[in-house]
């Protein structure tokens, strides 16, 4: 009778895995009294557009991503999703403000080939600058992705691309985050042939080809799969906000007798003779099997009178704060640019990790809605440690007016601070999972760990996570 402990999008996915292996039966805990976790969507039906406060778009491309479209196949919600094509402008333009201007990225063959405003050179030097850097001068385990990048492809590369991007995707400082866990494959390459590019082509002469993941040639044969590659997909979300995902993997636990208790916080966990006791609001549970959905430093509070040392694993995650804020203008043509958004360099030392331009994303019934993303790894540093929202909304407000000169005065706003909402993957963060999930099978513990703390950031890799976690514990 497993236990699954978080009611986000991990947690909800491992009951699912669970559920349709008919492990029964299932109940997942959730402290607060909504599911989702950070997934969370305000749409205005008097008005039609949406606020997102976390996240809005899903990659479809990838195994991961076919996992993902396999269970909102399963789901039923294949109707219900909103794709952005390749040839749409938040398909193809994405920006950079750097220098006190917007820079457009290149996105073409074309574009590589050319100078451009952001770059000192065309960026098809980075390649040249690739084939002819040397490798690290000894083997090395991991490093921070800049490093990596500035050594293989040149400084501007890592500073002007890199580094926003990655803002984008963690809310973290490139030159904390390990290369060895988001872009492992080109590493492996330089470390094994001594550049990237000498590695795809050597790579693909004599290497062997990764074949597929067995359990995921299924999803990437799914209908939905097949239709995003077909369609070329760019990104996609969900008419009437991402939030009906999680609503509808709620729905369908529901059906598959999953017991979902909401304000059920896990105040403790205790484990003995291979059984765990599991404490739901001042009330123990004893189970069989704990599956923590939780953030990491959320579980190390409930493991650490037994298991200090876990605890500690578990805090040596760390995670960063982001303060969202969504804006809405009545007027639908105050941007000058259609495209995704813009993303901020670290070395602007602006409060502003980015901007997404939500209604040129999707459809937002003509009216101008952006998302400004603000402080992550530097949140602390621009806006001390208890900022007011209403600061917030005022220096969102300004940097919208200097960067993208929008004057008028919104119609609605919304600001959240998500504390501690993006776990960090910072160098040594495969060894210290791997620590993490040995510790647990050392000591025989009937603990099971998934989640964006764990297997990576986005919406495909939390539901992959969960999904490998229950097919770990059911092939035991
Ligand atoms: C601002 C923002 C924007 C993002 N944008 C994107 C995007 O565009 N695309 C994308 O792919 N990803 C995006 N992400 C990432 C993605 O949303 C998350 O990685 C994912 O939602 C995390 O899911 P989770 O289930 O692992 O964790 P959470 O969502 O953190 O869920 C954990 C759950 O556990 C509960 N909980 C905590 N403590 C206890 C306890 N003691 N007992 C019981 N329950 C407890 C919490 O209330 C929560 O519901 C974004 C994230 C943020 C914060």
């Amino acid at each position: 009778m497993p236990i699954v402990l978080g009611g986000g999008l991990s947690g909800l996915s491992a009951a699912y895995y669970l559920s349709k292996r008919y492990i029964q039966p299932v109940t997942v805990v959730e402290a607060s009294k909504r599911l989702g976790g950070w997934v969370k969507s305000e749409p205005d039906p008097e008005k039609g557009f949406i606020f997102e406060a976390g996240p809005r778009t899903i990659r479809p491309k990838g195994p991961a991503a076919a996992n993902t479209l396999e269970l909102l196949e399963d789901l039923g919600l294949e109707n219900e999703i909103q794709p952005i094509y390749p040839h749409h402008p938040a398909a193809r333009v994405r920006m950079i403000y750097a220098r006190n201007r917007l820079h457009v990225l290149p996105s073409s063959l074309g574009g590589v080939m050319k100078q451009t405003s952001l770059f000192k050179e065309p960026l098809i030097n980075s390649v040249f600058h690739d084939l002819k850097a040397p490798r690290s001068s000894q083997l090395l385990d991991d490093e921070p992705i800049y490093d990596f990048v500035s050594r293989r492809f040149g400084n501007d590369v890592a500073q002007y691309a890199i580094s926003p991007m990655i803002c984008g995707i963690c809310a973290g400082d490139a030159k904390e985050i390990s290369v060895r866990f988001l872009m492992n494959d080109l590493f492996e390459k330089e470390q094994k042939y001594g550049g990237v590019i000498k590695g795809m082509l050597l790579g693909s002469l004599f290497g062997k080809r990764k074949s597929p993941d067995e359990s995921l040639k299924k999803a990437q044969n799914s209908n939905l799969a097949k239709r995003a590659k077909e369609e070329g997909w760019s990104i996609y979300s969900l008419k009437g906000g991402l939030e009906q995902f999680p609503r509808a993997l709620a729905g369908k636990l529901v059906e598959n007798n999953v017991e979902i208790k909401t304000n059920a916080e896990c105040k403790k966990l205790k484990f003995y003779n291979d059984r765990a006791v599991v404490n739901i609001s001042g009330n123990e549970h004893e189970t069989d099997h704990v599956i923590s959905a939780l953030p990491s430093h959320k579980l190390a509070n409930l493991v650490q009178q037994e298991h200090p040392s876990l605890a500690c694993m578990l805090r040596s995650i760390p995670y960063v704060t982001v303060a969202v804020v969504n804006v809405q203008y009545d007027l639908c043509d105050l941007l000058e640019d259609e495209a995704f958004g813009f993303l901020v360099p670290p070395s602007e030392n602006l409060p502003i990790l980015g901007v997404i331009f939500d209604s040129c994303c999707f459809n937002m019934n003509r009216k101008t809605v952006l998302t400004v993303m603000m402080g992550g790894r530097w949140f602390h540093e621009h806006f001390g440690l208890k900022p007011s929202t209403k600061d917030i909304l005022k220096t969102a407000l300004k940097h919208l007016k200097n960067i993208l000169k929008i004057e008028e005065t919104p119609s609605k706003t919304a600001v959240r601070i998500l504390e501690d909402c993006i776990p960090q993957y910072t160098v040594g963060h495969t060894a210290r999972v791997e620590n993490i999930r040995n510790y647990i099978e050392r000591n025989g513990l009937p603990l099971a760990v998934c989640g964006a703390a764990y297997d990576g950031v986005g919406v495909n890799d939390v539901i992959l996570s969960a999904r490998r976690t229950v097919e770990s514990l059911t092939q035991c």
